[in-house]
């Protein structure tokens, strides 16, 4: 029933809404309440439906962890000062053709009731007719300006909609790799420490996979940089053939990739890390050109487990350790911490 609401009407609400719920006007608080009324997102109304049943107040601090957390994104804060600054820009436009309506309804309030004093005491049906076309020609007017606040209001939202569109996309630029087209090292180490945290409080292993393809400057001096580039992409395409959902595989630098992989014993870990490396070994790389046949593609990796409390820093060490000694025995090999550790299964 609310999405028959023009835009004006849920935008009055919502302002209706935070003032009886204490919440301060900003642009933040607006976007939330206006969207809570609308009823864009389920999970807003779930969330603030329990807070005012809960009769949690409105503070700044929990204001700002709901904006985040349904409109918030980690770009840049120049980026994002500049997004606050034009969705201000557009309110202040808002709130300023609600004061100019809500002004014209009074005046227009005040002519019914002069035309009905009018009316009152005619008598003289010419007059009357005069009385009635200046009634009908103002309740026109107002007419057409509704029409014109709620064409305005509608642009304003889709304004603020096309805004947060290229919010989106500028927060998935800044943390995909342009060449491979997936995470960069700024996504990579954000979720590994989200990672890390989830794994410590729900008590679950987590594992990091280091890998480096083989002998690589050889290939670049062979073939060139841009062949490079071409296995650079062979093998993120690779990466996210071989692993499972919620794996975050991520170009780690120049010809090093990682992949966090949550709720992954070292076995698992493992048996993803032997997956990548025979899926990558078993392409043929082929010269789109000529498509002379250049031979297969090697990579090595290294696999650690994350312990509890320690820092990413000592866990991509540990995995790079792993790497190392894959490299050292010969490359085109997947070794784990736990096979540096035991001298069972050290076959190194
Ligand atoms: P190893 O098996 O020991 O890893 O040998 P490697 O030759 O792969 O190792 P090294 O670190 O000596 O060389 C890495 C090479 O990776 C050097 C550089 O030419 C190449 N490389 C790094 N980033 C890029 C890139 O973005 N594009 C291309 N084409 N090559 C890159
Ligand atoms: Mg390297
Ligand atoms: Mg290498």
């Amino acid at each position: 029933m609310t999405s028959t609401l023009s835009v004006q009407e849920h935008a009055a609400a919502a302002f209706e809404l935070m003032r009886h719920h204490g919440v301060p006007p900003s642009p933040e608080n607006f976007t939330v309440w206006y969207h809570y009324h609308r009823r864009t997102y389920a999970e807003l109304n779930r969330v603030i439906d329990a807070l005012i049943k809960g009769d949690q107040s409105f503070d700044e601090n929990r204001n700002g962890d709901i904006y985040v957390r349904f409109f918030g994104n980690e770009v840049g804060r120049e980026v994002t000062l500049g997004a606050a600054a034009s969705t201000e820009r557009i309110l202040q436009q808002v709130l300023e053709r609600v004061g100019a309506a809500r002004s014209d309804v009074a005046d227009y309030a005040g002519f019914l009731r002069d035309t009905s004093d009018t009316l009152q005491h005619t008598e003289d049906v010419g007059s009357l007719a005069a009385t009635l076309s200046g009634l009908i020609e103002e309740t026109a007017r107002i007419q057409q300006q509704n029409e014109q606040l709620e064409r305005q209001l509608q642009k304003s939202s889709e304004e603020i909609t096309v805004l947060r569109r290229d919010l989106e996309t500028i927060q998935r630029d800044a943390e995909t790799d342009a060449l491979t087209d997936i995470a960069n090292r700024k996504r990579f180490d954000a979720a590994l420490r989200d990672r890390a945290r989830e794994a410590a409080v729900d008590d679950k292993p987590l594992c990091l996979i280091f890998a480096d393809i083989d002998r690589f400057k050889q290939f670049n001096d062979l073939y060139g940089h841009q062949m490079g580039d071409q296995v650079l992409k062979l093998v993120a395409r690779s990466l996210k053939d071989s692993i499972r959902e919620g794996d975050l595989p991520a170009r780690y630098g120049g010809e090093e990739f990682a992949v966090i992989l949550p709720d992954a014993t070292i076995d698992v870990a493992s048996e993803i890390g032997e997956r990548i490396r025979r899926t990558i070994a078993s392409r043929r790389i082929v010269r789109r050109d000529s498509k002379v046949e250049l031979g297969a593609i090697t990579l090595s990796a290294g696999i650690a487990l994350y312990e509890p409390g320690e820092t990413m820093a000592s866990l991509i060490d540990r995995a790079d350790e792993a790497l190392y000694v894959a490299k050292r025995s010969g490359r085109n090999k997947v070794v784990t911490e736990e096979q540096l550790r035991d001298p069972d299964k050290n076959a190194f």
